[in-house]
C-alpha cells in the first residue's frame, strides 16, 4: 500500500456494496415523538432516542418487514394508479414511441446512404 492504509473489513467488499443500507428505509425511519430515527433491534425497529439516549418517552417497536410492507403498499396505492398514473402511462408510451420512430427513421437513412456508397465505390 502506498501510504500504509489497509482495506478496511467494509472496504473488502468492493465499491458496490460501499456506504449501502443494510435495509429497504434504512436511516429513513423517524420516531414521530422526538424526530430521532429508529433503528435496528434484532428484528424490531426502535427509536434511538429512547432506547440508546433516553430522552424519549416512545418505547413502541414494530418489526422492519411490516414497516417495509406498509410502505411499499402505500406508494403502489397513491402513486402507480389512478388519473395521475394513466397521465404518466400515456405521456411515457407516446414519448417512447416518438422515440422508437425517430430511431427507424434513423436506421432506414443511414440505410440508404450506406446504399449509396456501395453503388459508387462499384463504378
Ligand atoms: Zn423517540
Amino acid at each position: 500500500m502506498a501510504n500504509g492504509v489497509r482495506g478496511s473489513a467494509r472496504g473488502t467488499k468492493g465499491l458496490c456494496h460501499a456506504n449501502r443500507p443494510l435495509y429497504l428505509f434504512s436511516g429513513l425511519t423517524k420516531c414521530g415523538i422526538c424526530g430521532h430515527s429508529y433503528t435496528n433491534n434484532g428484528r424490531r425497529l426502535v427509536c434511538s432516542g429512547n432506547r440508546e439516549r433516553g430522552v424519549c418517552t416512545n418505547d413502541r417497536t414494530i418489526q422492519r418487514e411490516v414497516v417495509e410492507a406498509r410502505v411499499l403498499a402505500a406508494l403502489g396505492d397513491r402513486f402507480l394508479q389512478g388519473p395521475a398514473f394513466e397521465e404518466f402511462c400515456r405521456v411515457f408510451w407516446s414519448l417512447e414511441n416518438e422515440a422508437r420512430m425517430q430511431r427507424r427513421a434513423n436506421i432506414v437513412a443511414l440505410e440508404r446512404e450506406l446504399s449509396k456508397c456501395g453503388r459508387r465505390s462499384s463504378k
